[in-house]
């Protein structure tokens, strides 16, 4: 009777748990189902993964036929590489004995020098292909070494150089005009502050404004509000997204912490609104509308140039719907909707990716180019999702602070950009932006097809990113050919091509003739060469699987590595990781 009694117990407590647990199970299941199945879309698989692969390097011979090229095409690649590490070094011996020098003292500069290319080689690459990181002045769409050489502005300088550097230069001068009386003084306003809030309330079509240094503080704002307002704790964010390099939002490689309050899930995805539609737990979902470009893809560098499988289509329409979606969720959940305009502000049209799409925010970052060429972040808000303070409880505050907030030269100069906006000069600039850029992506691939080159580009806007049509292992090679050409580009090489938009269609022709010569060179020297020593037509699929094997080789190997009877030298540390950030 008593074991009947004590299976009766158990039986009753394990049908009590399962209906406990059964919600549980479903609403993880769901989450499972929201991430995007890439790497990208699981931090902490990826960054186990990052931790496991090891470094290797290519020697010398296996640097120019690691696609298993005949050797003659590897002589052929070895003599054109040798020549314009020549040329690169001849042009600018001054720009490049500064960059050498400084290298050892600025971790930045180490870290990007070392991330242009591929890790297998990168240290080939540094050794021969040297690169200035110094500039001495800028003008119209050009930009000059210390050596005089001139090149035209593709950096984009991340994305701030929106209307050309002259336009922030004079923003800059007018700052200093207007503000230098009162300096560097902070705590109080200059009165510039209030021109900048309300302009920036009219842009954004939300009530209240907070000033901060950077994106990256704006967007902890952002999310440090919504988390206070809705007593809820998870941040969703969506795969491969940037929006700084604060921990919660960069749950993945680069942050050696883990994100515990932060959700990755697929961009464009049915399974990721039902998530949205059913949890009580989700603050806030953050979105970059610069990812409409690449959905769930991470930012294109040429450090993951592994293969010609880099992928980008922009669609407005399927993009804008699903920003409006993501609003219908968000308004009945009571999820706070923020875009994170840091990127794209300003740049897609004048009332940034909310006008652009056609959807309202209940928050909105931006950054970069709103403080005419000085550094900043700055946070728009509803004002039930800003206030800092709970007035029915005196002590719960949500805190912000960062001591050059509004610092006068900032305001000031936001003031000129501000104020530029609303010229006839800049609206011009403005009016037919997307045609415009869309028609000169448009000729840039005609041009290339018509010319038998693999190269293409896709764009969002005036953001470019160049895609490869055949398979190849050497596609990093093309940002110095390019660099000979006299474009320069920014450390993420031809992943992102940034336009200001006072290129002229005569300038953007030159840009375009000099990437085709550019390609044309490429090619001759036999770095699109796909056909390997036995005669193997590469695949991108065959170049992935051949660089896993290389890797398992080295990882599962402790002493020497021999890959089809060639040395691939091991380095000491086996806890390298390629983060393009
Ligand atoms: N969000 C987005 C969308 C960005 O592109 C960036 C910078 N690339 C940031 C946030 C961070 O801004 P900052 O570098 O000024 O901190």
């Amino acid at each position: 009777m008593d074991t009947l009694n004590t299976t009766n117990s158990l039986l009753g407590l394990g049908a009590l748990s399962l209906v406990y647990l059964m919600p549980k199970i479903k609403q993880r299941l769901e989450l499972s189902r929201a991430k995007h199945r890439s790497l990208a879309g699981h931090s902490k698989m990826s960054k186990r993964i990052a931790r496991m692969l090891p470094f290797y390097e290519y020697d010398e011979q296996r640097f120019f036929d690691s696609d298993g090229a005949s050797a003659q095409v590897a002589q052929q690649r070895r003599a054109a590489f040798y020549e314009l590490a020549w040329q690169l070094t001849c042009a600018s011996p001054k720009s490049i004995a500064a960059t050498s020098s400084a290298e050892a003292g600025i971790s930045d500069l180490q870290f990007t020098s070392r991330y242009r290319v591929p890790f297998q080689y990168s240290q080939f690459v540094k050794k021969h292909l040297k690169s200035g990181s110094f500039l001495s002045s800028s003008g119209g769409v050009f930009l000059k070494d210390l050596d005089d050489q001139v090149f035209y502005d593709l950096t984009g300088s991340y994305g701030v150089n929106v209307l050309g550097n002259d336009f922030y230069k004079h923003c800059m001068q007018a700052a200093h005009d207007a503000a230098k009386d009162l300096g560097p003084v902070l705590g109080s306003y200059h009165p510039s502050v209030s021109r900048n809030v309300e302009r920036l309330k009219r842009i954004s079509g939300l009530d209240e404004v907070s000033f901060h240094m950077s994106g990256t503080e704006a967007v902890m704002q952002a999310v440090r509000l919504a988390r206070y307002h809705s007593r809820k704790k998870y941040l969703v964010r969506f795969c491969g997204a940037y929006h700084g390099w604060w921990g919660d939002v960069q749950p993945g490689i680069g942050n050696p912490s883990t994100a515990y309050d932060t959700f990755t899930l697929a961009e464009m995805s049915e399974a990721t609104l039902r998530v949205l539609a059913t949890r009580k737990d989700i603050a806030c979902v953050l979105v970059n509308p610069l990812q409409a470009l690449h959905p769930n893809q991470n930012a294109p560098g040429d450090s993951a140039l592994a293969d010609s499988s880099r992928r980008a289509n922009f669609d407005r329409e399927a993009y804008g719907q699903w920003l409006k979606k993501l609003r219908a969720v968000c308004d009945k959940q009571g999820i706070a909707l923020i875009f994170d305009e840091v990127f794209v502000g300003f740049r897609l049209a004048s009332g940034g990716a909310q006008e652009y799409f056609g959807v309202q925010a209940d928050l909105v970052t931006y950054g970069k180019t709103l403080g005419g060429g000085f550094p900043v972040g700055v946070l728009c808000g509803a004002s039930r999702w800003m206030r800092r303070f709970d007035p029915q409880r005196p002590v719960d505050v949500c805190f912000a602070r960062g001591t050059f907030n509004a610092h006068p030269y900032v305001m000031a100069a936001m003031d000129e950009f501000l104020s530029q906006l609303e010229t006839e000069n800049i609206a011009a600039i403005y009016s037919g932006l997307d045609e415009r850029w869309n028609q000169r992506a448009s000729q840039f691939n005609a041009r290339m097809e018509s010319e038998g080159l693999p190269v293409r580009v896709a764009n969002l806007s005036s953001i470019w990113t160049v895609l490869y049509t055949e398979p190849s292992r050497y596609n990093w090679m093309f940002q110095y050919y390019l660099k000979a050409q006299g474009l320069a580009l920014s450390w993420v090489g031809t992943g992102r091509v940034v336009f200001s938009l006072n290129y002229t269609q005569t300038d953007f022709e030159v840009v375009l003739e000099r990437f085709v010569l550019a390609a044309k060179k490429m090619e001759q020297a036999g770095w699109w060469s796909a056909v390997s020593e036995n005669n193997k037509q590469l695949t991108n699929k065959g170049i992935k699987r051949s660089i896993l094997k290389e890797m398992l080789r080295v990882r599962f190997s402790a002493l020497s590595y021999r890959v089809r009877g060639r040395s691939i030298a091991p380095s000491a540390s086996t806890a390298e990781s390629s983060s393009t950030v």
